[in-house]
């Protein structure tokens, strides 16, 4: 018999480098080449066009007709310079990913700039719209720019109902960081008079794995579900972290490079890239920018990667867990507010003014965190990201946050001081009792805590627990719009004390000291977040232990976060239920795929392999009992023990696999979305059971017979 695996794996190991063509001159040289970005708006609009549409950048001014109709000129001929034929509208639907319609660019005008109506219907959308009127239209967001990808033309933008319903990720994180700036400002007012917009930053950290296409190609879990649903660990897995900053293997390299070229041609400021903890997992990251482009940034380098990894032989998995047994993938999202002045909030400041504005953000984001810790989760949480959280490696299925021993000193001394105590930075008075001291910077990067999803590294906070696969808006929407919520509360009493004659230190340390004591004694976490005892602690706190995915999406309509969102002009109620019905869609659709592929899996490829073992270990059986008629049962023992236990494996595997048919055909008979994302559930687990035996399975088996590749395969290989 021939086996897929040994030819696949037999090609996959000879493959070298592919030749990479990267553009003469420093990355600066070509940085920003497919964007119009600033600088190519001077140059293909005439002035006063250009002023008109940096007006709706900057200040969110709506762009007239005939002014869309010169900038869509302006943009045609700056596309058609650089060779595209094509155009399209860029959208973030509710599925993973981003959509696009291709239209030719010749009838481009300023009307198909501002808005197109692309055949929605295929698209979720949680029942808003009834198929038959499968309209729904996609309107540029200028904030970001237009780029080239291929020989495209990409217009970012929101993707709306034609009743006015968001169908997207962008559209309601635009309207959370609109609602941080609002709330954000007049707090920086009080400090700094000249202060206009803060903006929310982002710096996300994007995790994948490679695996060589033909070893992708002989295995049907990887292709459908994006990770294995079998595969017994490797004898060598990660135990000697010596991936993790090891030297990048050269086929990896190579796509590395590549991707980094793509990159900065589309204006994304990379910056880092190396090898992750486990084997054939990497990192990427770019410098942190202003939230909706650095997640623009993030979806359209994904999209890179997909691509470009194909070209070197590899598929990319942006699964937050292919592989039982191995670190996961996560998007750590660093996450930060800043002013036009150039302040970072989240950061110490230079004086003791600016310390106490730091202190003041800093406090409040906790409490946002605090209040919101259930949705935060639900606004993670997914089919995938559900095999990540809670193992080993990855932030716990409770929300905390962590400080780190020198702002959690600082949180303390300010509840005990007077109000009035000036907040210095470290050092500069000499060492004090009674005073509070910030370390300038945090230069102590091992004063972290891996297993905290939330965590506070010097100038920002590091949201790990958002899944690699994730769309960073869903995160970044709910903790933008939590904290600008916390802002808004919190301004309105500083100003109640302000009227009642207080100086602002003492109006506004009134006001924080409350929320210190309480964020101190529930969010604030700084042991060891994988402990059962943890689990205890925190449900003691009164923070959220849900650990059922589609339970954690009710948050969003809970009491709390429907205020939330409605009182801040982010979603209405409608939106709410409807993403929640796509939420638990997509999270059963996922499982029942899963359910689907691990069944006929296991009747196709995994029991023929167990049953030529066994037979063939008869065939043995029956050699030595035909030539030792005496002595073959002691003799063959060992093969009788082992034809026992394939037996009992081979028993197990159908008849779990007819349980996980089973509960998954009671999935799919249920109707409403909600229900029938619990059925899935349980399927999900009796895929888990199912696994056991394979693995097991696959223990035992000849290797010469087992017909996926292999684990140490998929991650050695490369
Ligand atoms: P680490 O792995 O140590 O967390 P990385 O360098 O991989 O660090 O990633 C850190 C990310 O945080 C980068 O994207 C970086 O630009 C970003 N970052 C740094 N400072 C800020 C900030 N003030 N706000 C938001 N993101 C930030
Ligand atoms: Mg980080």
């Amino acid at each position: 018999m021939g086996n897929l695996r040994f030819d696949v794996v037999h090609d996959a190991f000879k493959k070298k480098a592919a030749e990479v063509d990267i553009p003469a001159g420093k990355p600066s040289d070509f940085f920003g080449s497919q964007v119009f970005n600033r600088a190519n708006m001077e140059k293909y609009l005439d002035s006063q066009t250009y002023q008109k549409l940096v007006l709706c950048m900057d200040k969110g001014a709506t762009l007239d007709g005939p002014t869309a109709d010169k900038v869509a000129e302006g943009m045609k001929a700056w596309a058609l310079d650089h060779g595209a034929t094509h155009v399209t509208h860029w959208f973030q639907p509710l599925t993973e990913g981003t959509a696009e319609k291709h239209d030719a660019i010749e009838q481009f005008d300023g009307s198909s700039l501002v808005q197109q109506e692309p055949d929605a219907s295929s698209f979720p959308n949680g029942g808003i719209r009834a198929t038959f009127e499968a309209r729904g239209y996609t309107a540029w967001d200028p904030t970001s720019p237009v780029f080239i990808q291929d020989d495209t033309l990409c217009i970012p933008s929101v993707f709306i109902a034609y009743t006015g319903e968001a169908l997207d990720y962008k559209t309601p994180f635009k309207k959370a960081l609109k609602a941080v700036n609002d709330a954000a400002v007049p707090i920086c007012k009080l400090f700094d008079p000249n202060v206009k917009r803060v903006y929310s930053y982002l710096g996300w950290e994007q995790e994948y794995f490679l695996v060589d296409e033909d070893l992708f190609a002989a295995r049907p879990d990887l292709m459908l579900t994006g990770r294995t649903l079998m595969g017994h660990s490797s004898s060598k897995s990660q135990q000697l972290g010596d991936h993790y900053f090891g030297a990048i293997p050269s086929r990896v390299t190579a796509f590395m490079k590549e991707v980094e070229t793509e990159g900065y041609k589309l204006g994304i400021p990379l910056r880092t890239r190396h090898n992750e903890v486990a084997p054939n997992q990497f990192e990427m990251a770019p410098v942190y920018e202003e939230a909706n482009l650095a997640n623009d940034h993030n979806q359209m380098l994904m999209n890179v990667m997909t691509r470009i990894a194909r070209k070197h032989g590899f598929v990319v998995l942006f699964h937050e867990k292919p592989f039982e047994g191995i670190n996961g993938s996560g998007k750590h999202n660093n996450w930060s507010l800043g002013t036009d002045t150039g302040t970072q909030l989240l950061a110490p400041g230079k004086d003791a003014n600016g310390n106490l504005q730091f202190v003041t953000f800093f406090v409040n984001s906790l409490a946002a965190v605090q209040k919101h810790n259930g949705l935060l989760k639900a606004s993670i949480a997914s089919a995938n990201n559900s095999h990540r959280l809670g193992a080993h490696e990855a932030p716990p299925a409770i929300v905390s946050a962590f400080l780190g021993k020198a702002m959690t000193e600082v949180l303390r001394k300010l509840l005990e001081l007077p109000s009035d105590t000036p907040i210095e930075i470290a050092g500069k008075k000499g060492r004090h009792v009674g005073l509070v001291e910030i370390p300038e910077i945090f230069v102590d990067n091992t004063d972290r805590n891996r297993t905290s999803p939330f965590a506070f590294t010097g100038n920002r906070f590091e949201f790990r627990a958002v899944g690699s696969s994730a769309n960073c808006a869903g995160a970044l929407t709910v903790l933008n719009a939590a904290v600008a919520e916390q802002l808004t509360l919190f301004k309105a009493q500083v100003d109640k004390a302000l009227d009642m004659g207080k100086p602002l230190q003492i109006a506004i340390m009134d006001c924080l000291k409350p929320l210190i004591a309480k964020v101190l004694d529930t969010i604030c976490f700084e042991g060891n977040g994988y402990s059962e005892e943890w689990k205890k602690e925190a449900a003691r706190r009164g923070l959220d232990t849900e650990s059922s995915v589609p339970k954690m999406f009710c948050k969003f309509t809970s009491a709390e976060a429907v205020e939330l969102f409605t009182s801040q002009g982010i979603c209405d109620l409608k939106e709410l239920e409807a993403r929640n019905e796509v939420k638990w869609q997509t999270y059963t659709t996922k499982v029942l795929i899963e359910a689907r592929t691990a069944a006929r899996m296991a009747l196709n490829h995994i029991l023929p392999a167990g049953l030529e073992y066994q037979r063939n270990l008869l065939e043995n059986l029956d050699l030595m009992r035909q030539n030792f008629p005496d002595k073959y049962r002691q003799m063959a023992s060992t093969q009788i023990d082992l034809i026992k236990e394939c037996g009992e494996l081979i028993t197990d595997i159908k008849s779990r696999s007819e349980e996980l048919d089973s509960a998954r055909e009671k999935a799919e008979a249920l109707q409403e979305a909600f229900p029938k994302a619990l059925a899935a559930e349980k399927a999900a687990e009796k895929i888990r059971f199912l696994r056991e035996s394979i693995d097991r399975l696959e223990e035992l088996t000849d290797n010469a017979l087992w017909p996926l590749p292999k684990y140490r395969e998929l991650l050695f290989i490369n």
